[in-house]
């Protein structure tokens, strides 16, 4: 038995060791990455790197169409991969293994070819409360299609699906329950057999999001007699763009074909009927994502043993990440969890008291630290918690309790600076902000103020901490005017904007938001955009604005995308 050894671990990763240089001493840790966004995806073993390479470097052709050596070779090792996932979630046979896009496209697969072909308006689909968008919205489509009910069942205080009353939600109406295994956000293994063994029980067929579970726990699909099971390669240490969707054969058999087209097909003529492949060839049209079966099978062949024995420690080693990240975040007063209780894998979500999720998230990312803020494509949960979004941190088993730690110093610092509302400035920020405090008329700042504050700090870090005071200074707006009229569409956080025009027709803009960093990035806008004839500001080009202040590339697409909905905004009302 090789026993788990998280720094031999580690070391085969190279994105984690390129970037594992970070420091306490903030001035040494600029080039280092500490990855707390395992949920969203994790990194990938240098094994599974070298494998997809080698089938471009050494066999690559296409799978299952040639007679060839180089295609023999391709075929072997995808279908190799095929009977490795098999064995790892222990099913049947292959024939119940179809290879995805990942567990999004797997529960569209389920949706469109068997519950839209069964539903009716007498139907009822369960879901959970806690769902990820992936396995709610399919449901709503064909909820619309079909004319079928969706119910929801509720989760108890701890943020488990609630198994104490399943009759009021799951009865003869009921067709298909669909639930996490592990929810994305709350990091609690489900009860999930409970539920299996009710949806049978009314003759209902049961379908798990596995998602965040299979990085973490042994999976047995025949234990849990789910009907389908569906989880990604890449929150697995595997590639992107692959994913499975096991179900079970009987089912799958009398599936039709979700997509059509090659490999998919038995017989083809404009004569007579078109005949479809076996299982599970029959929806798996076109040419499939080799390199990525390719690799996510040498993925397996990596986790699966760590897995496969719990004395060798991988689950252990996790456990005690989660129990002391848990634990120190807990001493942080301002830390509000979104359930209280150590959760069942590294997946530990949070608000902070006084301070908008992505101030703090951009903060700590300055540090070098990589979490999510937001709503994690939970909305619905996000709405029953009564909160809008919360911070998330992701652990995986190449992280550390070193790097716990500098996560847990820079988060106290970050709250000790004056980015919260009731803050006290630091002496630090006083002295290398000297510029930003003369800089009093935020409403009316000038665009070349903004352009000299920013070619005269160089980093990332300096630039986020400029913009966090420019936030910290816009005045608010009143409470009145932030409403349906002026809210920005597309924004990540809520913002809203106002307009005034004078008689020789210039604009002035005013705005808001809840989050310090987009209240920043408004006053950058805003400098480029005020005082300025509708005609200026339709011809400014605001990209090359943002160039110039060296902030594009640091701009994560959601944000980019928010700041260009601002820019949308400004020049619809800007009327030429
Ligand atoms: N379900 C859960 C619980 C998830 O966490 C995710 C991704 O974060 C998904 C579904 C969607 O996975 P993918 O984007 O790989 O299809």
């Amino acid at each position: 038995m090789n026993l788990f050894v998280p720094q031999q671990f580690r070391q085969k990763f190279p994105l984690i060791t390129r970037y594992a240089k970070y420091s306490t001493d903030k001035s040494q840790s600029k080039s280092s990455i500490v990855y707390f966004d395992n949920a969203a995806t994790t990194q990938k073993p240098e094994q599974v790197i070298a494998c997809q390479q080698r089938y471009y470097g050494e066999y690559n052709a296409n799978v299952h169409r040639a007679s060839h050596q180089l295609s023999t070779n391709a075929t072997f090792a995808f279908e190799k991969a095929r009977t490795l996932v098999q064995k790892f979630i222990g099913a049947n046979s292959i024939k119940e293994i179809i290879w995805t896009k990942g567990t999004t496209e797997s529960i569209n697969l389920v949706v469109q070819s068997l519950a839209r072909n069964t539903l009716t308006s007498a139907d009822e689909i369960v879901l959970c409360a806690s769902e990820h968008h992936a396995n709610i919205v399919p449901w709503q489509i064909v909820a619309e299609q079909t004319g079928a009910v969706i119910k929801i069942l509720p989760l108890n205080e701890q943020g488990f699906i609630d198994v104490s009353n399943l009759d009021e939600f799951i009865s003869k109406k009921t067709k298909f329950v669909a639930c996490a295994h592990i929810s994305n956000v709350l990091g609690r293994i489900n009860p999930i057999k409970a539920v299996i063994a009710k949806a049978k029980s009314v003759g209902a067929i049961s379908l798990i999001d596995g998602a965040q579970a299979v990085a973490h726990i042994a999976v047995d699909v025949r234990a849990l007699d789910c009907d389908f099971y569906v989880f990604s390669a890449h929150k697995m240490y595997g590639p992107t763009g692959i994913g499975v969707l096991y179900g079970k054969q009987a089912l799958l058999e009398n599936m039709p074909p979700y997509q059509g087209g090659g490999e998919m097909i038995k017989t083809v003529s404009f004569t007579q009927t078109t005949t479809f492949n076996s299982l599970p060839f029959k929806f798996e049209a076109g040419t499939p994502n080799i390199a990525a079966v390719i690799g996510f099978g040498e993925s397996i062949t990596f986790l699966a043993p760590l897995l496969a024995d719990i004395q060798k420690g991988y689950n252990l080693y996790e456990q005690k990440m989660v129990n002391h990240c848990y634990q120190e975040l807990a001493k942080i007063a301002q830390v509000n969890f979104i359930v209280e209780g150590i959760p069942d894998i590294g997946v530990i979500a949070f608000t902070i008291a006084g301070h908008h999720n992505h101030d703090v998230a951009t903060s700590l990312d300055a540090s070098g630290i990589a979490i999510r803020s937001g709503h994690h494509c939970a909305m619905p949960l996000m709405a029953h918690l009564n909160i809008d979004g919360c911070l998330r941190v992701s652990l995986a088993a190449y992280n550390t309790i070193e790097e716990i730690d500098y996560f847990i110093n820079c988060l106290r610092e970050v709250l000790l600076e004056d980015f919260s509302q009731a803050g006290v400035q630091v002496e630090l920020q006083q002295k290398n902000h000297a510029k930003t405090e003369q800089l009093i008329n935020l409403r009316t700042k000038e665009m070349k103020d903004i352009i000299t504050l920013f070619t005269t700090v160089k980093g990332w870090d300096s630039r986020h901490r400029e913009i966090m005071l420019l936030g910290k200074n816009l005045p608010r707006m009143e409470q009145a005017l932030r409403n349906e009229q002026t809210i920005i569409t597309g924004c990540e956080s809520l913002a809203w904007l106002k307009v005034e025009q004078t008689r020789q027709g210039v604009y002035f803009f005013s705005a808001d938001s809840d989050a310090k960093i987009i209240r920043g990035l408004l006053v950058i806008v805003l400098a480029a955009f005020n005082h300025k004839t509708a005609e200026q500001i339709h011809n400014f080009d605001i990209k090359e604005y943002f160039n110039q202040l060296g902030l594009i590339q640091h701009l994560s697409p959601s944000r980019g995308n928010g700041l260009l909905a601002i820019v949308d905004k400004i020049k619809l009302l800007a009327k030429e």
